[in-house]
Formats: C-alpha cells, sequence, structure tokens
C-alpha cells in the first residue's frame, strides 16, 4: 500500500513513517522543512526512513498545487496521512494569516487532489484545541466545538468541516483524529515537554504560566502512531476520533517527573497565562477504543522516562552536564 504523509518530517510524521516502513508499506513523504523550528531537526527526524528502499520524500510546500499534483501523478498514492501544518497556538495569535493559508487551504488542496485522483482513506490530523477553553469534564466527539479561542485552534476546526464537506460530496472516507499535547523523542521543540526537560538539564530557569495546576492529557508518541495508523487502516465515511491519553495530569507534576528523571532541581518562574491557552484538555477515548481498537498504553511515568532517557542519548546530558 502506497501512502502519502504530509509532514512526515515532522515529530508526529517522522514516527509515522517509520511505523508505516516497518510493516512494508511504501511511504511518499512530503515536508517542506520550513524554519517554524530548526529544519536540522526536521532532517535529523527523517533520516533513518530515508535509507529504506520504500521511503520516497519530496521536499515542497503543499500550498503549491500543481508540485503536489505532480507527486499524486508521478506516486499515486492510494491513502493518505495528512499532518503538514504550522503547530503551535501562540504564534498562530501572531500570524493568523499564514496559519490560515497552511492549516486551511493546504488541507483544502490536498482534499482536492485526494477526491481527484480516487484516495481510499483521508486521515487528517485535528486538535484537541477546538474543544476550546473548558474548565470540567471529558471532552467527547460529540460535544459542541464552536468556541476556538487561538485562530490555530479555529483553523484546525475548519479543515475538519472541509473533511466532512468532501465526504458529503465526493464520498472521500475521511477520519479527523484529534491529538492530544503529544510528546516523547524527538518531540517538537516550541512544546513544553521538550523545553522543560532541555531547559531543566542546563540547569536553566523554566517559566510557567499560571500558577501551574492547569491539566494536559499528555499522549505518549506510540499511543499517538498507534492511533494514526489504526485510522488509517480501517476507513470510516467521515468520523472524529480522540487520540489522548485519557489521564490529564496537572502542569507541576508533569514538571516534577521531569526533575526526577534527571535529577535536578528545577528553578521556576511564574508568569502571567497566555492567550490562547486552555485550562485542560481531557480526551474521552470510548469512541476510539471501539471502532479503532486504540489504547493509550504508556503512562505518564514510563513516558518521561522515555522522553529523559532518549534527551540523554541525544544531547548527552549527563557525560556533559552544564
Ligand atoms: P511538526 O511541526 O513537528 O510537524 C509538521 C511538519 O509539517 C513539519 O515537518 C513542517 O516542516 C511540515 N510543514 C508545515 N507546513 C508545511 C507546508 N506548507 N508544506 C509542507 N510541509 C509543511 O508538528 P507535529 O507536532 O508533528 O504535528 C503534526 C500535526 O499534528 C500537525 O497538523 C499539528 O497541528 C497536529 N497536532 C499536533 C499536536 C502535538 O501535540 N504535537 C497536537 C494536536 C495536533
Amino acid at each position: 500500500m502506497k501512502i502519502l504523509v504530509t509532514g512526515g518530517a515532522g515529530f508526529i510524521g517522522s514516527h509515522v513513517c517509520e511505523e508505516l516502513l516497518a510493516r512494508e508499506d511504501e511511504v511518499v513523504c512530503v515536508d517542506n522543512f520550513n524554519d517554524y523550528y530548526n529544519p536540522r531537526i526536521k532532517e535529523r527526524n527523517i533520516v533513518d526512513c530515508l535509507e529504506k528502499r520504500n521511503c520516497r520524500l519530496c521536499r515542497g510546500d503543499i500550498l503549491d498545487f500543481s508540485l503536489m499534483r505532480s507527486v499524486f501523478e508521478k506516486e499515486n498514492p492510494r491513502k493518505i496521512i495528512h499532518l503538514a501544518a504550522r503547530a503551535g497556538i501562540r504564534p498562530s495569535i501572531n500570524n493568523p494569516f499564514l496559519y490560515e493559508e497552511v492549516n486551511i487551504r493546504g488541507t483544502l488542496n490536498l482534499l482536492e487532489l485526494a477526491k481527484q485522483y480516487g484516495i481510499d482513506n483521508f486521515v487528517f490530523a485535528s486538535s484537541s484545541s477546538v474543544y476550546g477553553n473548558r474548565t470540567e469534564g471529558c471532552f467527547k466527539e460529540t460535544d459542541m466545538v464552536d468556541k476556538p479561542i487561538s485562530p490555530y485552534a479555529a483553523c484546525k476546526k475548519a479543515g475538519e468541516l472541509f473533511c466532512y464537506n468532501y465526504n458529503h460530496l465526493y464520498d472521500l472516507n475521511c477520519s479527523c483524529l484529534r491529538f492530544f499535547t503529544v510528546y516523547g523523542p524527538r518531540g517538537r521543540p516550541d512544546m513544553a515537554p521538550f523545553k522543560f526537560v532541555d531547559k531543566i538539564a542546563r540547569g536553566e530557569e523554566i517559566e510557567i504560566y499560571g500558577e501551574g495546576t492547569s491539566r494536559r492529557d499528555y499522549t505518549y508518541i506510540s499511543d499517538i502512531v498507534g492511533g494514526v495508523v489504526a485510522a488509517l487502516d480501517k476507513s470510516h465515511k467521515y468520523e472524529l476520533f480522540n487520540l489522548g491519553g485519557a489521564n490529564p495530569v496537572q502542569l507541576n507534576y508533569f514538571v516534577s517527573l521531569i526533575e526526577n528523571n534527571l535529577n535536578k532541581k528545577v528553578k521556576i518562574r511564574y508568569v502571567e497565562k497566555q492567550q490562547g491557552d486552555v485550562e485542560m484538555t481531557f480526551a474521552d477515548v470510548s469512541k476510539s477504543r471501539e471502532m479503532l481498537g486504540y489504547e493509550p498504553k504508556v503512562s505518564i511515568e514510563e513516558g518521561v522516562r522515555r522522553l529523559v532517557e532518549w534527551y540523554d542519548l541525544v544531547y548527552n546530558f549527563r557525560r556533559n552536564p552544564k
């Protein structure tokens, strides 16, 4: 089976590509290696995949419709995992037009090509941020999601709507996966898990927004990959699926786990809560469990242990403590 993975050199994309290649799928990875974070990290993410004979890379922008069409023409993929996007909540507030362009127009480009080339299944990376700012209860796919508090969240919701529309009009099978704070090896350097590990390891102060009591439903990367691959294999006409850890933890607890694993005391500066940040996230995964066989397996304690172990391996923290 040949699968097009957009954003394949990113954090989640590179893990997804690895999994697909391991089971002998053919993978065509599209990525523009933009500088939202250091592109060298993305090159490193994908380097092992590119050594496999069943992997090809197209360096290009999903906004370039004719380039994307030539990829479909040449490669004839049968399924798509669409992960390419501008990620990050706060930067979307500073640059809403860029987010609108890449995350909405880019998604529409791929849906249109998926329609034209008769794609069997379109898997779209959505986000828990569509649930808006809630303070209680767990989030179900049937909940109202009409109150995004960042352009990023609004764009992800728009992506889901276009997926619905393409299913309605053209029978394109679409599964929209709402990822909940993904962390683990190769984690995005702009996200709290990596940033905290890196700063604490270097003995630098970390900034915590609010009082550290906000809660996140952190999801370990291998659990996300399991959910993505399950959604790829089991086509649905149009479905939304939460992929979360189903166990929200306070930021303060998350930081204490990092401290313990690094065996370092953290210096914290508490600063004002940022616009766009939600108070809590909490995935109800019963639908994903039932329809995809999804099961989050890695506990937060084990996940942080693995994250720190990976960090140590790559950044030589224990051998070169600063
Ligand atoms: P990432 O930034 O590491 O990966 C995204 C990749 O897409 C990058 O390699 C980037 O270069 C590529 N890309 C961006 N714009 C592109 C364009 N115009 N053309 C081609 N490639 C482009 O981010 P990630 O954390 O791996 O996220 C993957 C997807 O999952 C994104 O859609 C993101 O919004 C979504 N998501 C992530 C999380 C999370 O916790 N990491 C949570 C919710 C949703």
